[in-house]
């Protein structure tokens, strides 16, 4: 069935628009990972053909700045010509071997020196595989079968950790888990997050059953909910006196907010961690890793088995490793710079229009909620006013300036975000404060 979303808007996109009937035909709602579809915003998602620096191209010819960065792996930008180079030099050396390589010890090596508390890594090729994997070993490893996780977190798209989830399943308000059975949903505790006593009154119901808990490091998928000052050690402290591992999901926030990620700002040290995104320069890589004792546990080294064929792949590697390689000191100086200025524009336009707003940040990720309340949950961000997100989305994209469709997800910035594409975003903003005031629901 061919489905044609059509909304008046005062612009067109006649390309988009049709490669996205012709894709809605062949794939479930025209896109192959939810969020990219424009369903909380209405309109045809933009199809892109070309990135360049902080700017992206649609298949219509607009150019726009970019605020989502790909979800957040761009750091350096589109098109960055040393991770380029680093990906064509590999290119032409083979795809695929199906063997270990050299590279795949250098982007662990990279990853290990880094993050302290990461002393063995393992390479997958995304986020949802790493979740996935730390979650089995850290049941193999315990010999318990429960896992404690925080609604409004994502960690991929596990069975298990579906319940409660954010990101698409925010932005969409989808029941929880269709096609997940009572089996795998059931050793899975969902509790409010930056709640403390109710992950105390969890290990004291269940004694010795619980694996793992597991939370965002610092959450962007219910929008940016950063944890409230001692969450992330109590977290740590209660798994360490009940004899379960923390794992903290630094895919999204690993490599982007500092060099060592969230635990370079907040130190607190996990058991396990994982990461994705930003140490792929764009390619398919992600990785879990942690104490090498619970390590040890992983195939072939130990019982616990975790596989892939593409895993550790060479073209992945060798931008992986050019993106790390490139972030020093002074590029996250340029990402947390650009950041502020843009949330202090925002923030000012907002103001200006008296648009209830609040900007919340995890280092130099930041979601405008459209509230004046602190959102420290995902009852909280859900209570915002997201039609007014609407009408601001929809006023930037038709100035050129791409954010993501939704209310419930970060914005990223890179260091490429220079004083040109700043200034167009400071330039639509004025008017898109406007449509945000004007609003309805
Ligand atoms: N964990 C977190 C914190 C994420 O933000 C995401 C994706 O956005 C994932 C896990 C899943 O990663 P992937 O989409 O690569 O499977």
């Amino acid at each position: 069935m061919q489905v044609r979303i059509t909304v008046s808007f005062p612009y067109e996109a006649p390309v988009s628009q049709s490669l996205f009937d012709r894709a809605s035909a062949v794939t479930p709602g025209g896109v192959n990972s939810p969020v990219r579809a424009f369903r909380a915003v209405g309109g045809a998602p933009r199809f892109m053909v070309s990135g360049a620096g902080p700017y992206l191209t649609d298949a219509d010819g607009r150019e726009y700045v970019d605020l989502v960065c790909s979800w957040g792996p761009m750091i350096l930008g589109h098109s960055h010509p040393e991770v380029i180079a680093a990906v064509q030099d590999a290119v032409a050396r083979g795809t695929s071997f199906g063997t270990p390589g050299a590279g795949e010890v250098e982007l662990a090596e990279e990853i290990v020196a880094r993050i302290e508390p990461v002393e063995q890594v393992r390479l997958v090729s995304s986020g949802t595989e790493a979740t996935m994997s730390a979650i089995r070993l850290a049941r193999g490893f315990t010999g318990r079968p429960k896992v404690i996780k925080f609604a409004g977190c994502y960690h991929g798209h596990v069975d298990a950790l579906l319940a409660a989830a954010g990101s698409g399943v925010a932005t969409f308000g989808l029941p929880d888990t269709p096609g997940v059975t009572g089996a795998q949903a059931g050793d899975t505790i969902v509790l409010p997050y930056n709640d403390l006593e109710s992950v105390r009154a969890a290990f004291a119901a269940h004694p010795g059953e619980v694996a793992c808990v597991i939370t965002e490091a610092a959450p962007g998928n219910m929008g940016v909910v950063p944890p409230l000052p001692g969450f992330n050690q109590g977290l740590k402290d209660l798994c360490a006196s009940n004899g379960a591992l923390y794992i903290s999901d630094e895919v999204m926030t690993g490599f982007r907010v500092s060099k060592a990620g969230w635990y370079g700002i907040d130190g607190v040290r996990p058991d396990l961690m994982t990461f994705g995104k930003v140490m792929g320069g764009g390619f398919p890589a992600a990785a879990f890793g942690g104490r090498a004792d619970v390590m040890a546990h992983l195939a072939p080294a130990g019982p616990v088995y975790q596989a892939g064929t593409l895993s550790g792949n060479p073209i992945a590697t060798a931008a992986g490793v050019a993106q790390l390689r490139l972030l020093d000191d002074a590029a996250y100086e340029k990402v947390d710079a650009v950041s502020a200025e843009v949330r202090g524009l925002v923030t000012a336009a907002l103001a200006k229009e008296g648009v209830a707003h609040r900007v919340q940040a995890a280092g130099n990720m930041f979601t405008v909620f459209f509230t004046d309340a602190e959102v420290t949950d995902y009852d909280a961000a859900k209570a915002q006013d997201s039609f007014r997100f609407t009408a601001f989305f929809h006023s930037m994209l038709s100035q050129g300036v791409y954010l993501p469709p939704s209310a419930f997800e970060s914005w990223f910035v890179s260091t490429a975000h220079d004083t040109a594409a700043v200034e167009r975003i400071a330039a639509a903003l004025p008017a898109a404060a406007r449509a945000a005031a004007e609003a309805t629901a």
